[in-house]
């Protein structure tokens, strides 16, 4: 068309260009990573944010610290959950500040992501329950460099006692276990496992009958949350399997050289695993409103904060409650379930509707006690025991693994273990000379 000729054509003039609305989430373990799922194909352009570039599956975290499996058998990197996603961005940072007035999350490399929504689905961290000498002397197990780092040092003293068995009468080989919860109970049975296995016959020349695993626990039973025959199961299995088990024995301090019980009784270890404490994400403190005991954020019953509509606490963070107004229990299926229905209130609220009460369907409790030995108490008061428990227990997991190539090479690990007795990840990635 030569320039100045009128044309007939109708003129279209664009409508004003409206960026589609913003939400961000915080998080991308159990609850972001289905709060994300669930905005998949929504009206609106998500950025998960996480400190790590991986998804990590914690409840098999004791097998990576116990040689079971290996670091990145159960992490998967969250861009690759995402790739074919066009709606959703992947930022790797740690945020440190959020601002619910001017609407922005602030990231450590000094980034800012605005938005019109926020999930905050950050979990937990290590409480030390204010017992002297946890944080400097306990080995925490809440992610995957941590539990490399016990797993080092767990095979790195059994080549020192290899070396020089003079340090065995000082517990050199003695392994403390506090917190007689899930993950306790599950560390304990597969150590013991892994002492009498692969590491007796690795160091053949050590008398590993001298090691010793002692899980010490504050209340009269293992397994809060379960019922007294689990307990009790847990309890037989445990000593059966050689574990010397402390009931009503709270810690009352740690130190270089061991712990001291609130009876004043003392066991030397060089080795103190603590399972047992857990609070909010510190990040909890700087959001306004009130938070619970355990610093989780007191949330309305559509786990939006009080006053900010606009912004969800989800999983660990939240101190969500049931129906009867009890806490709901910090556990992956409160987390997945919070994110399925923080995305489903964001859409309600694009869509101009109102948005529903969080309920959380229970679908049961389970913990592993070592090799063919499991509890799973399911809804309906139906529970499983022993073997079939155990294979309870292993589909359970392995349907909420993220990644069919982890699926694969856990199920592979597993029936490689389960033939052999191998805990094949026995590898000391780290500089021995430090323990
Ligand atoms: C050792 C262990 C064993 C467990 N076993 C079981 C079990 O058998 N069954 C069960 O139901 N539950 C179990 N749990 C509990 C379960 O894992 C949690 O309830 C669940 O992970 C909570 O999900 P979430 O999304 O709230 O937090 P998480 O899954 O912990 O995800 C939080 C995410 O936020 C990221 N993040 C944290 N802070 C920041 C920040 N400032 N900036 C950016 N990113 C951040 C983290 O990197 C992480 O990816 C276990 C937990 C542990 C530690």
């Amino acid at each position: 068309m030569s320039p100045g000729r009128a044309t007939t054509r109708p003129v279209v003039v664009a409508p004003p260009h409206r960026p589609r609305p913003r939400v961000v989430i915080v998080g991308s373990g159990f609850g972001g990573l289905n709060a994300a799922l669930g905005l998949v194909g929504a009206p609106v352009e998500v950025t998960v944010v996480d400190r790590d570039n991986y998804h990590g599956f914690w409840p098999l975290l004791y097998q990576v610290a116990t040689a079971g499996l290996g670091p990145d058998d159960i992490a998967h990197p969250v861009r690759a959950i995402f790739a074919g996603h066009q709606n959703i961005t992947v930022r790797l940072g740690l945020v440190t500040s959020v601002d619910v007035d001017e609407r922005h999350v602030e990231l450590d490399h000094g980034e800012l992501l605005p938005y019109d929504y926020l999930i905050l689905a950050v979990g937990s961290s290590t409480s030390d329950f204010g017992i002297p000498g946890v944080f400097e002397h306990a080995f925490p197990l809440k992610s995957l460099p941590e539990a490399v780092r016990l797993r080092n040092h767990i095979l790195t003293v059994f080549e020192r006692a290899d070396a020089d068995r003079s340090a065995i009468p000082d517990g050199l080989l003695t392994i403390v276990l506090a917190g007689g919860g899930p993950t306790g109970v599950e560390m304990a049975g597969a150590l013991s496992e892994l002492i009498g296995t692969n590491l007796a016959l690795d160091f053949r020349h050590l008398d590993v009958t001298s090691a010793r695993v002692v899980l010490v626990e504050a209340t009269d039973h293992l397994l809060g949350g379960f019922s007294e025959r689990s307990q009790h199961e847990a309890l037989t299995t445990l000593r059966n399997k050689g574990v010397e088990v402390l009931l009503n024995a709270p810690l009352a301090k740690v130190t270089e050289h061991g712990v001291t019980l609130a009876d004043g009784r003392e066991i030397t270890t060089r080795t103190v695993v603590w399972t047992a404490g857990v609070r909010a994400n510190p990040l909890a403190d700087l959001l306004p409103g009130e938070k619970r005991r355990n610093g989780t954020v007191v949330v309305l019953p559509d786990l939006s904060l009080p006053g900010h509509p606009e912004v969800f606490a989800i999983g660990d963070l939240a101190g969500s409650v049931d129906k009867r107004e009890n806490a709901l229990p910090q556990l992956a299926q409160v987390a997945i379930q919070g994110g399925r229905h923080a995305a489903r209130a964001v859409r309600s609220r694009l869509a101009g509707k109102a948005t529903r009460t969080f309920r959380y369907h229970d679908h049961g409790i389970m913990a592993t006690i070592g090799r063919q030995s499991a509890v799973a108490e399911l809804p309906g008061g139906l529970t499983l025991r022993g073997s079939l428990g155990w294979m309870a227990w292993l589909a359970v997991h392995l349907v909420f693994l993220v990644g069919f190539r982890n699926r694969l090479v856990v199920l592979v690990n597993w029936a490689w273990n389960y033939v052999t007795w191998d805990r094949a990840s026995r590898v000391i990635l780290d500089d021995i000379h430090r323990v």
